[in-house]
């Protein structure tokens, strides 16, 4: 059974990394996409919300799984028993920092494999970083992510004036 890792900050997730999902999806037995819980990142949302939002997203797809994870992403493939790890390209943009981090992996675990699977063109130039400026100055993001995100969106962003604030102390507060 072949098992691939799809990870990623999905910070919120978009049609761009939904596109990416279906193809590999049909192309590996089991899909795991999982969400990475970084110190040194600062997300708008939650690891939590991340995952919420990938999993209503991913819901169409049974092959799929959303996860979220710490640590290197090919331990993390190897406790999962993936062999393969999927990142998008979207344009020459992406491919040296992918080519650096691919070759990492491959140092740190020679038996896990990057399969990189291009965007469809009406994807290529969204991002998340992209989604949320815009969100953040009230421009309509309904095409680029689910409706379910765009929600959050307006209702994260409107709670902090317009300014994309982490997540993290609003939760504690009471
Ligand atoms: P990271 O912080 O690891 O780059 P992202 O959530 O931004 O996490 O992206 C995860 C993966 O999805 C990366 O391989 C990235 O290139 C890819 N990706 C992001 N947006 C798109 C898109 N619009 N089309 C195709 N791939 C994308």
């Amino acid at each position: 059974m072949a098992v691939a890792v799809y990870p990623g900050s999905f910070d919120p997730v978009t049609y761009g990394h939904l596109d990416i999902i279906a193809r590999a999806s049909a192309i590996f037995d089991r899909l795991l996409v999982a969400v990475l819980e970084n110190p040194s990142k600062t997300p708008l949302f939650s690891t939590q919300e991340r995952l919420e939002m990938l999993a209503e997203a991913c819901r169409p797809l049974p092959n799929v799984q959303c996860e979220a994870f710490s640590g290197l992403v090919v331990d993390y493939a190897r406790s999962r028993g993936a062999r393969v790890l999927v990142r998008g390209l979207r344009a020459v943009s992406d491919f040296e920092y992918e080519f650096v981090m691919a070759t990492m992996n491959r140092h740190l675990n020679a038996e896990v494999d990057t399969v990189f699977i291009m965007t469809s063109s009406e994807y290529a130039f969204i991002s998340s970083s992209l989604v949320k400026e815009v969100a953040r100055f009230g421009g309509d993001v309904e095409r680029w992510v689910p409706a379910g995100v765009a929600r959050r969106l307006k209702e994260r962003l409107a709670a902090s004036g317009g300014r994309p604030q982490p997540w993290q102390g609003r939760e504690a507060a009471p």
